[in-house]
């Protein structure tokens, strides 16, 4: 066998030091540094990996790099290939499930470790997923359609228009749920959008995503996918949720209406927060337990309402202490055409940056204050600085967060001009963007494992 089969992937002091010890890609190795004692299956490695490190699965699921020059000693244990390939078996179809559509768009959620590589590539084929979850086919007839394949920071106005827009066509077929499988890091921005892009619907859109891809033994994929089809499938609530893990047990998972979600833990399983208000639903094999009911209600017709626009000219300003002016200024000469503001405290910036405020109002730009410490509301009647800054043109949007106010001004951008309308359709709350209170448990609890709050109390007690 050539080096290459051998030590797929790997060069520089990496593959020196797989030489030397006679150690090759996909033995079991137990490799010793100066600091520890290493046990796993080493791993190629993608062409575009660095040559210092080699890496090793370890039996834990993690991947670790072990730095080639603080190797003290190795060996070999044993030698198996792996062929990582999911099993396809045709989805069945039974004619008295309901039909479900499953759009891809990338993220952990579409993705296994293609070993070959090393690289994360997608699976999605209802021949993969049935393979992976046989128990998606007690639930529904599924279909899926992968539109995109990237991680999610990648989204943007054009795959929001093109989702909505398919979503419309399946809804007008009369599909009888949706499920959107989409990358955990952008999921609120997407929740989001389609919240005000595709409006009226008549059944769930569930978003749903993996914070561990589904060859780590302690994946979230399979759960929040039966979760999340199960939702679209089965659940009485008609709007665009997010479906994730509720505690960080998988106990159940949580519905968060698309407009109060947000990722919160950049690698907790139970990343998704409904912030300032209490999540919809729980969601188990079993069934829901609803948490509140002023949610939009599964119908039969199909009267959607598909919105699908988005002005680009549009930017968050996180507010820091000592922010200069001239931060604003650029993005007003850079002809950016709304700003929303994630100001400080009840939603403040700078005496400094004031004459820029006036100047984006003089340059007819949409000015929009929220607030960075996202539970509460943006209240600028309270001290004088805040009502100055109205004056200057700064709207306050409460309680709606700064990445729903983000994609709100891109959207009503899109369909007007005028700077009133656009207020108008910024203040009118669509899908709870805005609410006129927060509940007094929503503020932390009701999200996912009070038991876990009483025992961390009980714990810092003793
Ligand atoms: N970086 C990934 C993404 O957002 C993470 C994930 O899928 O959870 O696409």
């Amino acid at each position: 066998m050539s080096d290459k089969d051998t030590y797929k992937g790997y060069r520089g002091i990496a593959l020196e030091a797989l030489k030397k010890y006679g150690i090759r890609v996909w033995s079991d190795a137990r490799i010793l540094t100066d600091a520890d004692t290493f046990e796993g299956i080493v791993l190629p490695r993608s062409e575009t990996a660095d040559g210092d490190h080699i890496v090793i699965k370890m039996i834990t699921g993690y991947n670790v790099g072990i730095r080639a020059d603080r190797i003290r000693g190795a060996e070999e244990l044993g030698y198996k290939e792996a062929h990582y390939k999911i099993p396809e078996k045709a989805f069945p179809y039974d004619p008295k499930k309901s039909r479900v559509v499953l759009f891809g768009t990338g993220g952990t959620i579409a993705s296994r470790l293609d070993y070959r590589t090393g690289a994360v590539i997608p699976a999605f084929t209802p021949g993969e997923l049935y393979g992976s979850v046989p128990e998606l086919a007690d639930i529904c007839n599924l279909e899926t359609d992968k539109l995109f394949g990237v991680f999610s920071e990648n989204m943007g106005p054009q795959e929001y228009m093109t989702l909505a827009t398919r979503i419309g066509e399946e809804i007008e077929k009369g599909v009888r749920g949706i499920v959107v499988g989409h990358g955990t890091d952008t999921m609120h921005h997407t929740s989001a959008v389609l919240s005000f892009m595709v409006q009226n619907s008549p059944v769930p859109i569930v978003m749903v995503g993996s914070q561990r891809s589904s060859d780590r033994p302690s994946s979230d994929a399979a759960l929040n996918l039966i979760h999340s089809v199960k939702t679209a499938a089965d659940c009485d609530i008609a709007e665009v949720m997010v479906c994730m893990f509720g505690p960080t047990s998988d106990d159940y998972g949580l519905l968060h209406r698309g407009t109060r979600v947000r990722k919160m833990h950049s690698s907790y399983r139970s990343t998704f927060r409904t912030l300032s208000d209490v999540p919809l639903a729980m969601v188990n094999r079993e069934g829901f337990s609803y948490l509140r009911d002023d949610y939009k209600k599964r119908r039969n017709d199909r009267e959607v309402d598909i919105k699908a626009v988005f002005e680009e000219r549009v930017g968050i300003l996180y507010y820091y202490p000592n922010m200069q002016p001239d931060m604003m200024d650029m993005m007003v000469e850079k002809g950016y055409k709304g700003i929303v503001i994630a100001g400080t405290g009840l939603g403040h910036v700078n005496k400094p940056l004031y004459p820029a405020l006036k100047r984006a109002r003089e340059a007819g730009v949409a000015v929009y204050m929220t607030v960075q410490t996202l539970w509460g509301y943006a209240q600028m009647y309270v001290y004088e600085t805040g009502r100055e800054m109205m004056g200057l043109g700064v709207i306050p949007l409460q309680n709606m967060l700064p990445e729903v106010a983000y994609i709100k001004l891109g959207w009503a951008l899109a369909q007007s001009d005028d700077l009133e309308e656009v207020k108008d359709i910024m203040l009118t709350s669509i899908n709870g963007e805005i609410t006129t209170r927060e509940p007094y448990n929503g503020y932390l609890v009701f999200q996912g494992g009070i038991p876990e709050v009483d025992e961390f109390v009980s714990e810092i007690r003793r």
